[in-house]
């Protein structure tokens, strides 16, 4: 048992709790427990307790403000209160048959038997809600605190019965910087390929959790080190080749982990990174000595496209990923002379809705260890940036269209064209340029007002 720490939870938490009474108490369960021993705040909240789900329904039914049975055969029954979503499951024992995906789900009353179940002892750590104490049957708490990865029990029939958890365990590396234990890092090494038997919608969504995180550089690696990149990414390994070092490092692997890290964790970007060079050891050719990539980036965009469907991301996300590839190198072509103005619109207008993340690729792109070289392209790619801001704004002048005509000016003033009528359409577009003037009524109003001040009337 772990010893007692001061533990602040949502009232709605105790609230619940209060429901349970003490023959079949409430227990919270997995990540939030972790996270309270990490000194995390928790983001949600599940419990155990051995109530079956019907009876689980009928305690919280008055309370909660909303309820969920979708997952009731697997034991698992959802609330909504105060916009919180809790998710309470009868203890169980799964068994799982060799080979399949799916648990055959049968419910034991024993706290200890669920936890044993769990994928990591830091994860297999309860809080009894109505004795206020941890139960902690693996010694999670001990490894949170040395921050490790550990097994419930054998890694091998944990990995057999889920081997998801092998990528949960390079999850956990990325999201909270969790240690391997040695046996779980072989167990990887032994029984990676079982990840296969995994739907891909589940893989697709720990990486997603890695590419998310702070830093996935690490994950990446220790997915690589541990070969278990090969059952879902196998492009990635592939990438240990030499290039030639301008605005990279030497390495394509080494380079594409660093951009990863530069850019800002939003998915489609993180993707991009991750892909932008992913065609390197397809065109990789000498040429007179040199080495090059011709067309890396349009061979990779369709790769990425394969890559993208194969791991089942939406059409949408995809989309933004290869375009993202496709144009990577187009920045690296700008001079400030030779792009005229509708060199730099056809740029805007390629990039579409991605122009902002494709100006973040390509700065997160620059990992040369040399700080001229790398001052010059930061240089550079505020430049292109200052120029695409010019000319949008030059694009939005162009398209507005005035509020009222010379005509209309002249008309209602009695007045001959000349500079009387310059200044009143003058300076009724620098006010709606401003943003000053909105409606026709307004510039009605305005053009008067020049006009008396310019007749001095
Ligand atoms: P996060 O902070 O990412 O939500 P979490 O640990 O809460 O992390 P969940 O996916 O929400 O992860 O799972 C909740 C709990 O269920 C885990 O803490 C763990 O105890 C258990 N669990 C989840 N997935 C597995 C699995 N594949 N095998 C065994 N136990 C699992
Ligand atoms: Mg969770």
């Amino acid at each position: 048992m772990a010893a007692a720490r001061k533990v602040t939870l949502p009232k709605e938490v105790w609230e619940l709790a209060g429901l349970f009474g003490e023959g079949q108490p409430l227990y919270l369960i997995g990540g939030a427990v972790r996270d309270i021993l990490l000194g995390r705040q928790p983001v949600d909240f599940d419990f155990a307790s051995a109530a079956t789900p019907s009876q689980v329904k009928a305690l919280v039914r008055r309370w909660a403000d909303n309820v969920w049975t979708i997952g009731e055969e697997f034991g698992t029954i959802a609330l909504l209160k105060n916009n919180v979503k809790y998710e309470i499951t009868t203890f169980r024992g799964e068994t799982y048959r060799e080979g399949s995906r799916k648990p055959d789900v049968t419910f034991s009353d024993s706290l200890k038997e669920d936890l044993s179940r769990r994928d990591f002892t830091v994860n297999a750590v309860a809080y009894s809600l109505s004795e206020k104490i941890f139960i902690d049957p693996f010694k999670g708490a001990q490894d949170i605190k040395r921050r490790v990865l550990r097994t419930p029990g054998p890694v091998e029939q944990s990995f057999r019965d889920d081997p998801l958890r092998m990528l949960r365990a390079i999850t956990f590396h990325a999201t909270l910087g969790l240690k391997l234990s040695p046996e779980v890092f072989n167990g990887i090494v032994e029984h990676g390929n079982l990840l296969a038997q995994v739907s891909t919608e589940r893989i697709a969504d720990e990486l997603v959790k890695i590419l998310l995180a702070p830093r996935p550089s690490d994950a990446l690696r220790l997915a690589l080190r541990t070969g278990l990149s090969d059952y879902f990414l196998p492009e990635l390994a592939r990438l240990d080749i030499e290039q030639p070092v301008d605005y990279h490092h030497k390495n394509v692997l080494e380079h594409t982990l660093q951009v990863v890290d530069n850019a800002a964790p939003i998915l489609e970007l993180r993707l991009a990174c991750l892909l932008h060079d992913i065609a390197k050891p397809d065109t990789r050719e000498v040429v007179d000595g040199e080495i090059h990539f011709f067309r890396h980036e349009l061979v990779g965009a369709r790769m990425a496209r394969r890559i993208m469907r194969r791991l089942k991301f939406s059409n949408e996300l995809t989309d933004k990923v290869v375009e993202l590839v496709k144009l990577h190198l187009r920045p690296h072509f700008y001079r400030d002379e030779v792009w005229t103005d509708s060199a730099v619109r056809r740029y805007i207008r390629d990039a579409g809705e991605v122009l902002p993340l494709l100006n973040q690729l390509v700065t997160a792109d620059c990992t040369t260890l040399n700080p001229k070289i790398a001052a010059a392209a930061v240089e550079k790619q505020r430049d292109l940036e200052r120029r695409i801001e010019e000319v949008l704004e030059k694009e939005d002048l162009m398209a507005m269209r005035p509020l009222l005509d010379g005509h209309q000016v002249m008309e209602a003033f009695g007045i001959e064209p000349g500079p009387m009528v310059g200044e009143i359409l003058k300076g009724l577009l620098s006010a709606q340029i401003d943003g000053d003037l909105a409606t026709e009524d307004e510039a009605w109003e305005m053009a008067r007002a020049i006009y008396e001040d310019e007749t001095g009337g």
